[in-house]
């Protein structure tokens, strides 16, 4: 089937899909690494990959090569014609939706496909909104969501944030506490920016994310609030950072079991997490 789609450059060309800044639009041409990337998120048995930003199609394609049915949030209108070819060739298995995935409930979205034999989320995401896209995925609830397993593509900068750990102190940070509370992740390849087109300045990472069905009970809104002022001033001794929450920090220190003078970069998550709950506690 793939075979009889033309080369992603003639799509390209076809629609006129000149690479937009705006949108975080570098795309990948190289049938190797589309497919390295959809391996990376498989095998996949029938299983619903919801992907974000499939611009002209390339992982889409290493997608349903695979074995995957495939429900894509597109923001660019541009993209839909080069799409629904693709869907053409794929009957019942791809899906497009065309908005902003920010303001999509992806889990709602995965099990209106029926969702069987779980989901997942695949996506050479659009560097301007991974973060907040990945934030908003780990912090839903009810958690674990329909997503068995997240495998994405970040700037390298944000996948070093994202599997930081105390130990790793100028990377670790609200998105590793996030991240580690939920989640285990990994960081699988780097990629060149020569795979893309156009190349952007920095190298990428394709990071997975694996959910723990069981993290400490915590409240999400609460942990975001401490790391939020934690990290804010993580030069601080936390007795003074805390003191943005507008509660007494060395009380609130003391019933989380952590010293008044640690910095945030120096709490690991389940420091975090005890946090979080001595101060929804309150
Ligand atoms: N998947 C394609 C590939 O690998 O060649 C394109 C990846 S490109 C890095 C990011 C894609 O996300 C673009 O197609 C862009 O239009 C789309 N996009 C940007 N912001 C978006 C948003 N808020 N919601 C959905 N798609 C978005």
């Amino acid at each position: 089937m793939t075979n009889a789609l033309p080369p992603l450059r003639e799509v390209v060309l076809r629609h006129g899909l000149d690479a937009r800044k705006a949108l975080g639009q570098n795309f990948l041409f190289d049938l190797n690494l589309t497919g390295r990337i959809a391996r990376a998120a498989g095998p996949f048995d029938d299983t619903v990959v919801v992907e974000i930003g499939p611009g002209p199609g390339g992982l889409t394609r290493a997608l349903l090569a695979q074995g995957a049915r495939v429900v894509a949030i597109e923001r660019d209108a541009r993209c839909l014609p080069a799409l629904a070819e693709i869907a053409a060739h794929y009957p019942g298995r791809l899906a497009i939706v065309e908005g902003d995935a920010l303001e999509i409930d992806v889990a709602a979205l995965a099990r209106a496909q029926g969702a069987p034999h779980g989901a997942r989320i695949c996506a050479n995401l659009p560097y301007n909104v991974a973060t907040a896209l990945l934030a908003r995925w780990i912090e839903v609830e009810p958690w674990p969501s329909v997503f068995d397993r997240y495998v994405l593509m970040f700037q390298k900068e944000v996948a070093l944030r994202i599997v930081a750990t105390p130990a790793q102190r100028a990377d670790y940070g609200r998105l590793a506490v996030l991240c580690g509370w939920r989640t285990k992740a990994r960081i699988l390849f780097d990629v060149s920016p020569a795979a893309f087109t156009p190349p952007p300045k920095v190298t990428s990472s394709v990071v997975e994310l694996i959910p723990n069905p069981t993290p400490l009970p915590c409240d999400a809104r609460a942990l975001s609030r401490v790391t939020q002022a934690a990290f804010g001033q993580r030069r601080k001794m936390l007795r003074q950072s805390l003191k943005s929450l507008g509660v007494d920090a060395g009380g609130l220190l003391a019933r989380a079991g952590i010293e008044e003078t640690k910095r945030a970069e120096e709490i690991d998550v389940a420091g975090f997490v005890a946090l979080a709950n001595a101060f929804a506690a309150q």
